[in-house]
């Protein structure tokens, strides 16, 4: 049995009382001047060596900075980290400036969670803070390994990022109970077709139209080219790929527990032309976020050339352009008639794909 692991950032919702509001400031500005005051010497000194800038900065972040011994460590760490990150991606040797008020806490040394209770290092001590616990009740199982959280605070809502790391059993083919071919369109966010011979459409009606509006906004902002348009259109580009995000995260999540454990999702590839137009990536993601989802649950997907997935008949073979009519969304086959709707038709002829894919693979272990 392949045994493969997952690491995913949960996204916690914590509830300081007003006191703790206040701590909690203090220690997370704290925290990101002392994350400024050391980038500003790794700047200078080029010096990537944790026991080099402890010398360096140990003793002013203690008492200049007010930070407790743990704290001056992780400031420490993470700039190092940023700066490792910024030369890896190539980017020039510039100064590192920390702008939001964040603060990276390591498990068990400045953090810890149990299923009722956060409790985090501050500048006073320890605190311990509730939080909403609907949904992460599975995360306190003991199979989830904890890494290193971030704690943001973000329109006035606290919140904790943690990355949550478990072992799980990789499905093997010869336990696959269903194929489901999945087509991702736009006016059905996805269109599948399972081994019941049951077709689901995902609408994606509403996804359209915000898409759309944001289009229109982008448009008009690229238009006017004055600073603060620039800035604007930065800042609408990051909401709409944020809310794109959550989109796939809510399709992803929905196709998998439809469908539960031991499925194959059958795909289509997509090819070099799609990858490059600006909506690439969206869909590069919402596989990814399949991928690990169906992976939880010993389920897999696979993706397959798109080749004529849209123009063949799933009843009776035929394979012609002409069959699909793409601005009515139909698809009529020229030779047996076979009429239904074109996404449909995709996730057939997917699921198919899927059914031999199965069956190759089976025959070759
Ligand atoms: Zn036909």
């Amino acid at each position: 049995m392949k045994i493969i692991n997952i690491t995913i950032t949960a996204k916690i919702k914590i509830l300081p009382t007003i006191e703790q509001v206040s701590l909690l400031q203090k220690t997370v500005r704290a925290y990101r001047n002392g994350c400024n005051f050391v980038s500003e010497i790794v700047f200078h000194t080029k010096q990537l060596k944790q026991a080099a800038l402890h010398r360096a900065t140990y003793t002013e972040l203690r008492s200049g900075f007010a930070l407790r011994s743990q704290m001056a460590q992780s400031v420490m760490k993470t700039v190092i980290a940023k700066y490792k990150t910024n030369k890896n991606i190539g980017y020039g040797w510039s100064l590192v400036r920390f702008r939001k008020p964040e603060y990276d806490l390591l498990w068990n040394r400045d953090y810890s969670i149990m299923k009722d209770c956060f409790s985090v290092n501050t500048l006073q001590g320890r605190i311990k803070v509730p939080f909403i616990q609907k949904g992460m009740e599975k995360y306190f199982d003991g199979s989830w390994v904890f890494g290193t959280a971030k704690l943001i605070c973000k329109h006035k809502k606290w919140l904790l990022l943690i990355p949550m790391t478990k072992y799980f059993e990789q499905a093997s083919y010869k336990n696959i109970r269903q194929v489901v071919g999945i087509d991702f369109g736009q006016n059905f966010l996805a269109t599948t077709y399972d081994s019941r011979g049951k077709t689901t459409f995902f609408s994606g009606r509403q996804a359209k139209h915000k898409r759309a509006q944001y289009k229109r906004l982008l448009k008009q902002l690229q238009m006017k080219k004055t600073p603060s348009a620039r800035q604007r259109l930065r800042e609408i580009r990051e909401r709409e790929n944020r809310w794109i995000t959550d989109v796939n995260h809510c399709v992803s999540k929905a196709l998998v527990s439809k469908y539960g454990k031991n499925t194959l999702f059958v795909i289509e590839e997509l090819n070099c032309a799609q990858k490059e137009v600006c909506y690439g990536w969206y869909f590069e993601q919402l596989r990814q976020m399949l991928e690990y989802k169906a992976r939880m649950k010993q389920s897999k997907v696979i993706a397959v050339e798109p080749k004529y997935t849209s123009q063949t008949c799933p009843k009776c073979g035929h394979t012609e352009r002409a069959n699909r009519n793409k601005k009515q969304h139909m698809f009529i086959c020229k030779t047996c008639q076979y009429t239904s709707n074109d996404d449909r038709i995709a996730a057939m002829n997917l699921q198919q794909n899927g059914i031999e894919y199965i069956v190759a693979v089976t025959a070759l272990a």
